[in-house]
């Protein structure tokens, strides 16, 4: 058995590989063997058995819970520690009991504080945009920090009242409207918290030749956290990245010292010299923008809670969750779990319809962040070709005006037929 593992910041990928693997709940049965099947194929077509990849089942879930009697055995967390990179299908979520969230669980013990969303149009599926063919983002949305950071009190407890008290007798909040029936939460954002985010983001479109880093925020609202995302945001580019980008922020200084001509002049000797223009947006205006110019925007680097609702957005501009693949990733000790953005889908569990490609799509991420290239464009390429004829699972074929619609399976055995 062979581990990927770090050296001097970079991953090393033995040519076979293991993948520690959770098959999921619901429909995970029916994705994740499929997926696996296409993934083999694929590498086996582009490496003709110089590389393979051997799969490691670990337990997570309701699977898990039926053999173990916990949701997430410790054996699984120490096969992502070890093996750094792997998979995961949907999970139900516990209802009651310890655990709130399982992803939430793995992402926290691992730090993975990278959520990556790319967000691309497959010719053929059916899409609300005139033109979705000019969508292609890749969504970095912060992990650890936020309002999501699960630090809140409910109204009426003893805590959300001791919390009021503090902000009322020491920080002098006279603001709160009605204080006896208020829950509270807490926002936390963080210099180092934005800062390796957005290192992550400068760093993936500088690997892969992409035009722009767009930091959205609603800093003009919440000054300290969102605005500080920006701020900090700015000054990683400028003070880590200064050769290979440049910011709005610099644009906007050069025209208040010598005026718009020469900021414009700057910025097109940037675009022409290949830099990444680091840049920022209003959240609000930013979801509209995606609608209006999708072709403006690229790398997005983005809070948590924001992120949750442009990630949602943006699947939904191409083809919705079924078809839309995740990563959550720390770049800085490799670990990265790569994941069904689903959920179990217990309606259609069991039936052989689901869509296994938001997983497939995962994969490919994960292939890519292997660096098999070569196999990660082979399953891209049949997806394509696949799609611009009309076959898909139902959930797409039938707004397809030449929609075939495929089992999981059919669809499975027609993609490996494809590559
Ligand atoms: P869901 O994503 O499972 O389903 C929402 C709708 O989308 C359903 O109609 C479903 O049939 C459809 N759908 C989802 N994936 C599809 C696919 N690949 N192909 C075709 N149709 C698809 O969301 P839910 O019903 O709200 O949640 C069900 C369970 O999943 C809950 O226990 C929830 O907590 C859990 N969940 C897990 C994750 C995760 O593990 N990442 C994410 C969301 C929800």
């Amino acid at each position: 058995m062979s581990k990927v593992y770090m050296e001097n910041g970079k991953l090393v990928v033995p040519d076979q590989v293991t993948i520690p693997f959770i098959e999921g709940d619901g429909v995970g049965a029916e994705i994740t063997p499929v997926c696996q099947q296409i993934v083999n194929a694929a590498v086996e077509a582009a490496y003709h058995g110089k590389r393979s990849i051997e799969w490691k089942e670990v337990l997570a879930g309701g699977k898990a819970f039926q053999q173990t009697g916990e949701w997430l055995p410790e054996a699984t967390m120490d096969a992502f520690r070890e093996y750094l990179v792997g998979i995961k299908g949907p999970l139900t979520t516990p209802v009651g009991g310890g655990i709130r969230s399982l992803n939430v669980a793995l992402r926290q013990t691992l730090d993975l504080y990278v959520c990556l969303r790319p967000v691309r149009w497959f010719k053929g599926v059916v899409s609300p945009l005139k033109e979705p063919e000019k969508v292609d983002m890749h969504i970095f949305r912060e992990n650890t920090e936020d309002i999501y950071a699960g630090i809140e009190w409910e109204q009426g407890t003893p805590e959300a009242k001791k919390f009021y008290a503090f902000l009322r007798d020491e920080m002098g909040v006279t603001k709160v409207r009605f204080p006896e029936t208020s829950s509270f939460g807490v926002k936390p954002v963080s210099k180092e918290g934005t800062q390796r985010l957005v290192r992550s983001a400068i760093e993936y479109a500088l690997i892969h030749k992409l035009s722009s880093v767009t930091l959205v925020h609603k800093g003009n609202i919440m000054k300290f956290t969102e605005g500080g995302f920006k701020r900090w945001g700015y000054e990683v580019a400028e003070t880590e990245f200064a050769e290979q980008t440049f910011t709005m922020n610099q644009y906007e200084q050069l025209k208040k010292d010598l005026g718009e001509e020469s900021a414009k002049a700057e910025l097109a000797k940037a675009i022409n010299g290949g830099k990444v223009i680091v840049k920022d947006c209003i959240a609000d205006a930013f979801l509209q923008n995606t609608l209006l110019i999708p072709e403006e925007y690229s790398v997005i680097a983005t809070l948590n809670l924001n992120g949750d609702y442009i990630s949602d957005q943006l699947a939904a501009m191409v083809g919705g969750i079924g078809i839309a693949p995740g990563a959550n990733i720390n770049y800085q000790t490799g670990h990265a779990i790569f994941e069904a953005t689903h959920g179990t889908a217990p309606n259609i569990a069991g039936k052989n319809v689901v869509n296994p490609c938001s997983l497939l799509l995962s994969s490919v991420m994960m292939l890519e962040y292997l660096g098999w290239k070569e196999a990660a464009s082979l399953i891209t390429n049949a997806l394509e070709e696949a799609f611009s004829k009309g076959q898909a699972t139902n959930d797409l074929a039938r707004f397809m005006p030449n929609g075939q619609a495929l089992s999981t399976t059919e669809f499975g055995q027609l993609i490996v037929g494809l590559l």
